[in-house]
This record gives C-alpha cells, structure tokens and sequence, in this order.
C-alpha cells in the first residue's frame, strides 16, 4: 500500500528538517477504505505545509473543506444531513492520526463537532436542515463562544447579555478565544438574561459583530482564534438553540463531553508524534561514542512515553466505549481521559526535548512544536485543576 511504503517524497519544509518528519501510519496492517483515505489526505496535504500553517498563524479554507469532503468535520452527523455517522471510536482515531500531524489542524475538528452536535441534539428540524449539511461539508466553518474574560473556567459568570426587543433577541457583550473565529461564518454563542442562560446560532455578517483575530499563541499558534463583539446584535427568534434556559445544564456539558473526547484524543496523536521522532533521533545521534538509544536513562524516557502514551489511548478507547453504551460513567470518564492525556503529554513532549536535546530547542525540530501545543491541552476543553475538581467530586459523590 502507497502509503504504508517507506516515503521518498517527503516535500516543502520537511525535507529541510534535520530529523525527516515521516508520513504517518495508521498503526496496524488492515486498514478500511476510510483510514487509507485519512492517512492518504494527511500524508499529502497536512504533513507537507504543517510549518507553513503554523508560521502564517491560519490554516487554508480549502484544507478544511477537504476535510468536510471526507466527512471529517463532523463524523457524527447522520447521513440524512450529508454526515457520515461514524462510530467513537473511529472518531477517536481520526483525531489522533489528525492530532500526530498537527495539533492546530485538529483543534477544527472539535469545534465543528462541537457546534454540530449542539444543533443535532437541541436544534428544531428547520436549524439542523440549515446548518448542518454546510458544517459537515465545511462550507460553514463553525465557532463556539463560551469563554469571556471574566469567565473562563467559571462559565456561570457571562456578562454577555440577552433581552427580547420587538420579538427579536438583542444580544450585548464580548466573546473571547474563539477558536476558528477568524474564519467561522457561524457561532454558537452563550448569553444570560439575569440567572437564565441560554444558546444562539449567531451568522457572522450580522449587524454589530466584529471579529478581532488574536495572534502570538504559545501553540495551537493556527487555530485561527478570535475575540467576537456583540454590540446589539438583533437576532429573529428562530436562532434560539434549544430552549431558553438550557445552556448551562444541557448545551455546554454535551458540546464540552465531545470536546473533551476529541483532545483527549489529539493528545494521544502528539504523544505519537513525539515518539516517533525521538525513535529516529536516537538511532543516529551519538555522544561519547555511543549511540543516545544504547543509554539506560534514554531508554527509561521512551519506556515511559510509550507506556504513558498507551494508558492515554486505552483511556480515550474506555471513555469510547462507554458513550457508546450509554454509560452513567462516561462523562466522568471522559474527564479522567483528558486530565491524564492533557498531563501526560507534557510530561512526554518535555522528554522528547530532553532526548532531542538543544536541538529539541529549535524550530527545525518538530517537538519544538510539540512541546508549545502540548501546554494548551492543560487549559482548553476543561483545565486540568476543573478537571481534578469534577473527577474528585465524582468519587467523593
Ligand atoms: C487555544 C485556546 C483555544 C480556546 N478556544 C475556545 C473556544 O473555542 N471557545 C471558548 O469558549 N473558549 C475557548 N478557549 C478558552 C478556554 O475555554 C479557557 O481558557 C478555559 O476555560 C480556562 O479559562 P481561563 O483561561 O480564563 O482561565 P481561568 O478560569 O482564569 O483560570 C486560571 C487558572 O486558575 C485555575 N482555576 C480556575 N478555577 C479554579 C478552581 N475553582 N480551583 C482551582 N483552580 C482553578 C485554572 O485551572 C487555571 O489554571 C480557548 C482557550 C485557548 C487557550
């Protein structure tokens, strides 16, 4: 199989690499007419220009779209609105295959997920035949605004506000750290009116929304994220998602659940990834006359990221597994699967630095990069100190 071959076309800023960042591979011999297709689409079209994402802070729209055209966008929508309906554990292994080649490049699978599966599970018939055929497709690039800077772990404390206005919803405030809002032309925004919260479907070119695009992230630097004003943004009342007073008990834990599945998974992938190159790295690089894999303390670092990045991929597989049972556990253990894929792959992107050496500390060497994305999975989709809260307080009951 083309892919599976060793690569003699690794193009653009790879072959520059000292250390040859290699195509990836889905991990077992078989692979399904859908792997082949993924692996086929990263090998050719994210590999190659991940660097010029990550330097020019954006991904290209047409990269998205070729991942709607694969039915990547949003796996869980049904076929009858142009999804694909895939299982979660298939799911799991596209974001960790995504996640190997770029961390930023799959930070869009959750956000589009995310808004899909709100409009799936809480929209009317009329809002899911609008929207959803164009967010599989990626014709419509989803964001979702939570987060604002008085409420970050704390989403009880949004000032943006609602009110009704001539049976319209007028909409006030500022949303901040919008991951693809530079390029979204759809959000799901999260708004109060007193102690009710609730979810808008809010399009980009309505009157008072602006969008200021927020550069020089520590990673995920081509996430594309923005801050989204609402200066009296009026609303028809059909972009209500869900009914009013739902956002906070039903919309956001469902949207963060998947959320939270997905980067756990895109940890697993950059844990691989980091792997990978210090494998390569260890065969060939040689200090006092011997090669670094043939030192104990070197091999104690791998032992431990691939037994820690093992235990991450079986955590993603359980929590899988049991939303697909429909588990009472499986929003709990959602959290354990993030909160030890989220610290675990800094603990083993440190160590490919540490491997890699001073050249771990150049921007030539991809666990450079690594090593900056891995921090902002400590943070997004549920810090690990919330995270360590809610497991906590689940055992506690
Ligand atoms: C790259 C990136 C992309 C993002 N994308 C989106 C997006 O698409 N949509 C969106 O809505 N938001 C997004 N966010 C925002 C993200 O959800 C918030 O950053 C996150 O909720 C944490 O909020 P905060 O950064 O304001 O930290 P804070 O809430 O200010 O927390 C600061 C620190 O205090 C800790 N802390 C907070 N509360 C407690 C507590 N009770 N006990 C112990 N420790 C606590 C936190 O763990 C953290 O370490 C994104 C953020 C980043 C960095």
């Amino acid at each position: 199989m083309r892919i599976l071959k060793q690569s003699t076309e690794l193009r653009s800023l790879f072959q520059k690499r000292k250390i040859a960042s290699s195509k990836l591979k889905w991990g077992v011999c078989t692979m399904s007419f859908v792997e082949q297709e993924l692996m086929r689409f990263i090998n050719e079209i994210i590999v190659p220009n991940v660097d010029t994402y990550e330097l020019q802070e954006a991904i290209p729209l047409d990269v998205i779209r070729a991942m709607g055209d694969r039915g990547l966008l949003c796996p869980l929508i049904p076929k009858n609105y142009g999804g694909v309906e895939y299982d979660l554990q298939t799911i799991g292994r596209i974001n960790e295959k995504i996640g190997q080649a770029s961390a930023s490049v799959r930070s869009v699978l959750t956000v589009q997920g995310m808004v899909s599966l709100a409009i799936l599970k809480f929209g009317t018939e009329a809002q899911k035949e609008k929207w959803l055929p164009k967010l599989v497709s990626g014709k419509v690039v989803g964001g979702f605004a939570l987060a604002e800077e008085e409420a970050g772990c704390d989403s009880s404390n949004l000032s943006t506000t609602y009110t009704e206005v001539d049976e319209e919803y007028e909409l006030v405030g500022k949303k901040t750290w919008v991951t693809m809002g530079q390029v979204a032309s759809l959000f799901l925004v999260f708004a109060r009116s007193g102690e009710e919260y609730s979810a808008f479907l809010v399009e980009k070119d309505r009157i008072g929304l602006q969008v200021e695009d927020v550069t020089g992230m520590l990673g995920l630097r081509a996430s594309m994220v923005a801050n989204v004003t609402l200066d009296n943004v009026r609303l028809p009342k059909e972009s209500l998602l869900g009914r009013l007073g739902s956002a906070l008990r039903f919309i956001v834990p469902t949207c963060l659940d998947y959320g939270r599945y997905t980067v756990a998974c895109g940890c697993v992938g950059l844990s691989q990834a980091c792997i990978d190159v210090c494998y390569s790295y260890v065969e060939k690089r040689k200090q006092f006359g011997t090669k670094l894999k043939d030192f104990q303390m070197i091999q104690r670092m791998l032992a431990k990221m691939v037994t820690q990045t093992k235990a991450s991929r079986l955590l993603c597989q359980n929590a899988a597994k049991l939303k697909e049972e429909e588990d009472f556990g499986a929003i709990t253990d959602t959290c354990v699967a993030k909160y030890y894929a989220s610290t675990s792959v800094n603990e083993v992107a440190s160590m490919a630095v540490q491997i890699l050496g001073a050249n771990g500390c150049l921007n030539e060497h991809p666990v450079e990069r690594y090593f900056r994305d891995a921090k902002l999975f400590e943070i997004i989709e549920g810090s690990t100190q919330i995270l360590e809260i809610m497991i906590a307080n689940n055992y506690l009951g």
